[in-house]
């Protein structure tokens, strides 16, 4: 056993490396560095953990961390791009699990030893709390990786009186702790039975809280489930009395709801609205119907405009994620500045199925971060923009979000690419988007529609410019 000041002080070490790292995730050339960073002051929290907690099991140790290396390895070498979201709702729900599964053990502990005098209400009470929150993360996590993944319906799920039952079940939970609660006088095995119906009633609620959700939201309520799995965390480090535990799930807790609030801001909705109205549950107003036709071009004629172009906007969407567009993209972009036109990239915040997607592919394909342009950056000037390109984007670039007051999306903030000059759409089809919502701006006098596999129109016009 080392001593107590020491392990307080490697693990003050650790945490300020948690802080550091994630500051510099905030940057997109220092954000590997920052992950490194992090992951070193986990590998310090682990190691002090072991050695203060005198590990009595060392090869269950090891066989856990084998075991998950192997998996998260893997996991990480083998996930498509495209398929990142649902790795981390799972990931996500497994950290939930792992926190109910601590309350768990924890209140087992006790209950076998039986000896009743050594655990306090208070105590009771966070266990709790870390089986409430980790019961909901685990079952609304993996709800979320249904949606995502397409297991399940992306629509949201709703009957009549959804709320109420969702309201008694939370009643439910709450009754159910303030009885267990002061059960410290009772023999602890004698209330096994209601902490049984309190882990069920959890994982229920974390089912019922995400099917009414549709799998347009889902960046929301997975980043909302993150914040819980940190405070299940957080939570999980007050019951085994574990500082760094305390520390970590509480930076999670608090970044997850700042993401939360980012992205309800970037959608101009809030978040009861995002957790309760049903978004896309095709009850909402479907929006004014469209006039006109679409004006579809071809390869050869998109290069004639592209070539006269002297400032090009390229706005990138899932579209682009799907074709693994990104590096002919990047090819384009060469050829279009070789040839005398500015170029820069939009990046709307929830373009993609992930916080960030646009930038992680464009960052692989290694088109400078400089390039990369936040949507109220570019919305002010977007007027004096030759052509914009649209590669794979359809709901971030919905100009009804800014003008049909019925469609669904009204007040969601979108790239006003329909104000610039000429925009080219690079899309398969007139298929809506993740919302499921129509798009007039594929009928605009100054769009036309360049239809097909974004990779393959985008290497098309490489191939023009290089002759
Ligand atoms: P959208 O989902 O609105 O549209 C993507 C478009 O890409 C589709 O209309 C599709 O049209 C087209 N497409 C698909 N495959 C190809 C291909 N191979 N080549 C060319 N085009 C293709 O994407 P956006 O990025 O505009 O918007 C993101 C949406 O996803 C938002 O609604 C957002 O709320 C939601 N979301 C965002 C998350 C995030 O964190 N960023 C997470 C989860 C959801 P077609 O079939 O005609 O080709």
């Amino acid at each position: 056993m080392i001593n107590e000041v020491i392990i307080n002080l490697l693990y003050i070490v650790a945490a300020i490396l948690f802080i550091v790292g994630l500051k510099m995730l905030g940057n997109a050339k220092k954000a590997r560095k920052g992950n490194l960073i992090s992951a070193i002051g986990m590998l310090i929290a682990i190691v002090t953990a072991l050695i203060s907690n005198n590990v009595l099991q060392w090869q269950w140790v090891a066989v856990g961390l084998i075991a998950g290396s192997i998996v998260g390895a893997l996991a990480a070498r083998m996930v498509a791009m495209t398929a990142i979201p649902e790795m981390v709702a799972l990931f996500n729900g497994f950290g939930g699990a792992a926190s109910l599964l601590v309350g768990w053990s924890e209140y087992h502990r006790y209950a076998v030893a039986s000896d009743v005098m050594d655990i306090s209400v208070l105590s009771l009470l966070i266990i709790i709390v870390t089986i409430l929150i980790g019961g909901v993360t685990f079952t609304g996590s993996i709800i979320a990786w249904g949606k995502l993944a397409g297991k399940i319906p992306s629509k949201p799920i709703q009957y009549s009186g959804q709320k109420i039952v969702n309201a008694l079940i939370v009643i439910l939970l709450i009754g159910g702790a303030v009885v267990f609660a002061p059960l410290r006088d009772l023999m602890l095995l004698d209330s096994y039975p209601l902490l049984i119906i309190i882990i069920v009633l959890s994982c229920i609620l974390g089912i019922t809280f995400v099917i009414p959700i549709g799998g347009g939201d889902m960046p929301v309520v997975m980043s909302l489930l993150n914040s819980f799995s940190g405070m299940a965390a957080c939570a999980a480090g007050f019951v085994i009395s574990n500082n760094v535990l305390i520390v970590a799930g509480a930076l999670v807790g608090s970044s997850g709801i700042i993401l939360t609030t980012i992205m309800c801001k970037a959608m101009n909705r809030k978040l009861t609205n995002v957790l309760f109205s049903g978004f896309g549950s095709g009850k909402a107003k479907a929006g004014a119907g469209f006039q006109g036709e679409a004006n579809p071009i071809s390869v050869e004629d998109t290069y004639i405009i592209l070539e006269a172009a002297n400032s090009v906007l390229i706005v990138p969407g899932y579209g682009m994620a799907v074709a693994q567009a990104q590096h002919a993209v990047c090819e384009l972009a060469e050829q279009l500045e070789e040839n005398g036109a500015e170029v820069n990239f939009a990046i709307h915040p929830v373009a993609g199925r992930m916080p960030g997607h646009m930038n992680v592919l464009l960052a692989e394909a290694n088109v400078p971060y400089e390039k990369l342009k936040e949507m109220d950056d570019v919305n002010p000037t977007i007027e004096m923009v030759d052509v914009v390109i649209v590669i794979g984007a359809n709901d971030v670039v919905n100009p009804a979000a800014r003008t049909d007051e019925s469609s669904p999306i009204y007040g969601m903030p979108v790239i006003n690419v329909d104000k610039a000059r000429t925009v080219i759409v690079m899309k398969r089809s007139l298929n809506p988007g993740f919302a499921g919502i129509e798009n007039p701006l594929f009928f605009n006098d100054n769009t036309r529609m360049l239809f097909g596999d974004a990779k393959k129109s985008t290497q098309g016009l490489v191939a023009e410019f290089k002759g």
